[in-house]
């Protein structure tokens, strides 16, 4: 493609993209393809021959597009957001450009100076004190694994890594149900074993892990030769966004000298508010804390803020200096790859940058506040309506709700006919869990464009068809 053609096609795509961001709201929300219908209309061998741009960009209106879920809907409530923003788009844009592999400090000077800048930005953003180092991950997922990884090294005297866990003792990590399947995960990955997690009942409005059943666990485990390491908790769990008494955990943690993880994936975003950063207490004792401003801080994808209090710990954990990869003559600068599991990284930096300064901190806690205000407003419609009811309270912008009309016997399966037919009809999407042994539909208010009119409009839907549900 030469500069003129590319010129053209990159000015195509800026416009297809501000184009598309305009009206996705006119869209259903959820893709409306049955399975394979996608990758039937895609030929099966690829083309000998290049194809013509104009009928590629027309294959991704006419093939791709009707298969897409729109996360950036303005009626998108399902799951966690994905909130992306037009300052963010740009920066990619730019990061795509420059597709650089940021994987050691020569590599790209900027992108790792910057990193460390902005992950400090974001540390006084969300009141971590002085004293923790960031990183940026590729996921909630890797940082989990990379921080349990550091913990079975803690806990063996970092000979795990050399030595192999075989004939080793049995290494234990402390997590209630409420947090996300990353953390079974990383217990697997890490050779910890699936039997090792140890799952700590829950208690409270915030449905936190009991702190003193985590200390008589950790006691019981130790006088059975086994040997605790970590303890992961939960800020803003998946189901229902439950919160754990960190404060309380992070005193097991250090009674024990236990390694402490927090998992604040979703709901870390918030902690810019210092209005919600009793939520977070103690987090500040913990060993590191992941949050994800690919999910609630405007940011795309990927991007995960892991913040460790010993990075060293980390870098003895992961870090491998094979020649190849030694800078020479600059001992001592940062090397990411060394904190991270992957080797190769993006350029993830420059979006929070472009983000961070486009808006300004008050106005991305406008923004958030905004959110908790109008699900903590339709939680309480939803409270007051007969036919329905208020499974569990609004934590921060998350809560969930199910139809119960008097006179249904199954109302597991009506909701879950109600969430299909909500999903089917394409004004709103909602996504559900099991909370306390029940079916019920999870709500979470978060995407960049949505107003308080989207949040009311989907509860209109919601309202007319349940109705038409029950009617038959
Ligand atoms: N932790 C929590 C609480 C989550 O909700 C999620 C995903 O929704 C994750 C971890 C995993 O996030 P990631 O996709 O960044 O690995």
């Amino acid at each position: 493609m030469d500069d003129e053609t590319f010129r053209a096609w990159a000015r195509r795509a800026a416009d297809w993209s501000v184009d598309y961001l305009a009206g996705v709201g006119e869209r259903p929300v959820r893709a409306q393809v049955a399975p394979g219908e996608i990758f039937r209309q895609l030929p099966p061998e690829p083309p000998a021959a290049g194809e013509a741009m104009e009928a590629i960009f027309a294959d991704l209106d006419r093939v791709v597009m009707p298969g897409m879920t729109h996360w950036q809907h303005p009626r998108f409530f399902a799951y966690f957001p994905a909130n992306a923003s037009p300052p963010s788009l740009v920066a990619e844009f730019v990061t795509a450009a420059l597709a650089a592999q940021c994987m050691l400090w020569q590599t790209s000077p900027a992108a790792t100076e910057l990193e460390t800048r902005v992950m400090d930005w974001l540390r006084q953003m969300i009141g971590l004190p002085d004293g923790f180092s960031g990183v940026i991950q590729d996921s909630a997922s890797g940082a989990t694994l990379a921080a349990l990884l550091t913990a079975r090294e803690r806990a063996l005297g970092f000979t795990g890594n050399a030595k192999g866990l075989a004939g080793g003792p049995a290494l234990r990590v402390y997590a209630s149900e409420q947090v996300h399947s990353s953390v079974d995960k990383a217990v697997r990955i890490a050779g910890i074993g699936d039997a090792n997690l140890v799952r700590i009942p829950v208690a409270g409005p915030l449905h936190g892990m009991d702190p003193g059943a985590l200390d008589a666990a950790i006691r019981a485990d130790r006088e059975a030769g086994l040997r605790p390491a970590a303890i992961v908790a939960c800020l803003g769990g998946t189901g229902i966004g439950a919160c754990d008494p960190i404060e309380a955990v992070a005193a097991v943690a250090r009674r024990h000298d236990v390694f402490l993880h927090v998992d604040a994936a979703w709901a870390g975003s918030a902690m810019i508010c210092p209005e919600f950063r009793d939520l977070m207490r103690g987090a500040e004792q913990a060993d590191s804390l992941v949050f994800n401003p690919h999910k609630w801080l405007f940011t795309h994808f990927d991007c995960s803020a892991h913040f460790v209090r010993d990075p060293k710990a980390l870098t003895d954990t992961l870090g491998l200096r094979p020649s190849y990869l030694r800078t020479l003559g600059h001992d001592g600068v940062v090397d990411y790859n060394e904190w991270s599991i992957p080797l190769g990284r993006r350029f993830r930096a420059l979006k929070l940058w472009f983000v961070i300064r486009s808006y300004g901190v008050e106005a991305l806690r406008g923004m958030i506040r905004d959110h908790v205000a109008w699900a903590r407003e339709l939680a309480g419609l939803i409270e007051a309506e007969p036919d329905f009811e208020l499974t569990s309270a609004p934590i921060l912008s998350l809560f969930s709700f199910r139809f119960a009309p008097a006179g249904i016997d199954d109302l597991d399966a009506l909701n879950a006919r109600l969430v299909e037919r909500i999903n089917d009809d394409g004004r709103t999407y909602l996504t559900q869990t099991r909370h306390d042994g029940r079916f019920v539909i999870r709500f979470q208010v978060g995407q960049t464009t949505t107003t308080r009119a989207d949040v009311m409009m989907a509860w209109d839907a919601v309202r007319e068809i349940a109705a038409g549900l029950r009617a038959g």
